[in-house]
């Protein structure tokens, strides 16, 4: 038996995952077809299941409506004791975890463990989060009434993950959520269904959370996630994905027979500016994580590097040596820093905008063919805000360069995009990065450090196309509790007729 250096026992491995909780029990789905999941770096088959159909969606969301008052009842401590538990959990399966992450997203040992952190950071905060629900005392202009605002759990929460970081970004809104009172009926990925679902599921379930309350339903978008945005029993939908299936999410919300509302978490267009007087050592070796990490598919990962003339030729020297250093390859190594993308379709649109982005007349620095589903880095010099490489997101670790003259064009670079999620400034006068961070047009912006991050405290969200509402810290409060105003007339009232 395996110990931790701490003496406490490693459990064994959970079972197989070709089963799914719905609605209480562990069960093969209910369609005929089967979802493969493939470890994207050597294809082999990881985990086979059956996918899941309108009859489980109903069993789940049913189930869901029916446990919900009862959970939603008990004691904050018992809701925020099941967050503490799965902490631990995931401590014990920490090697578990993170090897599955490894296997089933392509993450690199770096991302993976990244990744395990900000998953225990969020049961982290879950638990603290049962306890910092208030309602209020409200103050009234009519004789005879109390008035009071309570915070209440929505009741079924319906929540669709992506495969990029699946395990946190589908934790970052079902540990909130159940913690705060809800149900929740999760659609993960098709591409991790492991990670995105049923392994969360098992370290809740393993913590103590009721069964029930939670059914993960495997399947396709168009197959499960739009009957479940359409299904009357959530009243919202968290959903964490591309921006063009985020507003065809939006749009069935308000088509369901009961509209709902919609935290919506998008795609980006991160840049990361370089001004005049920054230390540029520093911005290369921040350009550098910011850009390749998961071989650049996170949504704030760095899209575009706007680099003022001054400093140009010294960034692009130093980025330069780095990229080529960088070690590509199997994610299971300990020195690889750049794997392989999710599926052959990401890598076939990677290609084809490598390809668009050289026709359109920008100069391909460092570049490479693909060895599998692995894409060496790319980097691209002599980009413009109106070549294709810039409108969209990469999703993949290819670096366009942007050079601009002063602060003006490069804030107004910047903000020549369709997205707002995440932004960086680099330079060595502070007050001047404020003011910079605060004319970006978006929900997230940095001073001298590169755009991926994440605390379980501070506010996440996007502006324009990069989606709506926040995550985190009291921000989840509001995005998965609802206020009723509630009178209480003490005396009799005397009306106007
Ligand atoms: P995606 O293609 O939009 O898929 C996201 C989820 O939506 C998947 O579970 C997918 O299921 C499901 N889906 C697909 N079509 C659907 C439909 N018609 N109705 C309901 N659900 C549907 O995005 P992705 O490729 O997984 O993830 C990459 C994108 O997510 C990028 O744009 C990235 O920027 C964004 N992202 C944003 C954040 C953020 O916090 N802002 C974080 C991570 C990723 P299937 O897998 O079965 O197709
Ligand atoms: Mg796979």
């Amino acid at each position: 038996v395996e110990r931790l250096p701490d003496g406490r026992f490693v459990p064994q491995a959970y079972p197989k995952f070709d089963l799914l909780p719905i609605a209480g029990l562990w069960r093969p789905g209910g369609s005929t077809k089967r979802l493969q999941d493939r470890n994207p770096y050597n294809g082999a088959i990881l985990v086979e299941l059956q996918q899941c159909d309108r009859a489980d969606l109903d069993l789940a969301c049913e189930e869901a409506a029916k446990r919900q008052p009862g959970w939603a009842g008990a004691l904050p401590a018992d809701r925020a004791a099941v967050m503490s538990r799965a902490a631990q959990v995931m401590e014990l399966r920490r090697e578990e975890i993170v090897t599955w992450l490894v296997q089933e997203s392509g993450s690199v040992r770096i991302k993976a463990e990244l990744e395990w952190q900000w998953a225990h950071d969020v049961f982290l905060e879950a638990a603290a989060l049962a306890h910092r629900v208030e309602g209020r005392l409200l103050p009234v202009d009519m004789p005879g009434k109390e008035s009071q605002a309570h915070r209440k759990p929505v009741g079924v929460v319906g929540v669709i993950g992506p495969w990029n970081w699946p395990l946190h970004l589908c934790l970052r809104s079902v540990s909130p959520a159940l913690v705060l009172g809800n149900a929740v009926v999760l659609k993960p990925s098709s591409d991790t269904p492991v990670t995105a679902g049923l392994l969360p599921a098992r370290i809740l379930e393993e913590a103590g959370l009721p069964a029930g309350l939670l059914s993960v339903l495997a399947g396709s978008g168009s197959e499960v996630g739009e009957p479940l945005v359409l299904h009357p029993a959530p009243r919202v939908i968290s959903f964490t994905g591309s921006t063009a299936v985020g507003r065809h999410v939006a749009r069935l919300a308000m088509e369901s027979p009961l509209i709902k509302r919609l935290e919506l978490e998008l795609g980006g267009n991160t840049p990361f500016v370089v001004l005049a007087d920054a230390d540029v050592e520093r911005a290369v070796d921040a350009a550098i994580f910011g850009k390749f990490l998961h071989q650049g598919q996170i949504c704030m990962a760095v899209n575009r590097f706007i680099v003022d003339d001054a400093v140009y030729d010294e960034f692009l020297g130093r980025f330069l040596d780095r990229v080529r250093r960088l070690k590509y390859g199997d994610p299971d190594m300990a020195d690889t820093l750049i794997g392989p993308l999710i599926n052959e379709s990401q890598l076939e649109k990677a290609r084809r905008r490598v390809r668009e982005t050289e026709q359109a007349g920008a100069r391909l620095a460092v570049g490479g063919e693909p060895q599998g589903l692995v894409l060496p880095p790319h980097v691209f010099t002599g980009v413009t805000n109106a070549m294709p490489a810039t409108r969209h997101e990469w999703f993949a670790p290819v670096a366009p360069i942007l050079r601009v003259a002063g602060e003006e064009d490069a804030l107004a670079s910047a903000n020549d995009t369709e997205y707002g999620l995440s932004g960086t400034v680099f330079t060595r006068d502070v007050e001047r990065g404020r003011r910079f961070a605060l004319r970006m047009q978006t929900g997230m912006a940095h001073v001298n450090d590169q755009p991926v991050n994440d605390l379980r405290f501070n506010p996440f969200g996007g502006e324009k196309n990069s989606g709506l509402g926040r995550f985190n810290g009291a921000w989840a409060i509001g995005a998965f509790t609802t206020d009723q105003w509630v009178s209480l007339q003490h005396e009799p009232r005397r009306y106007p007729f």
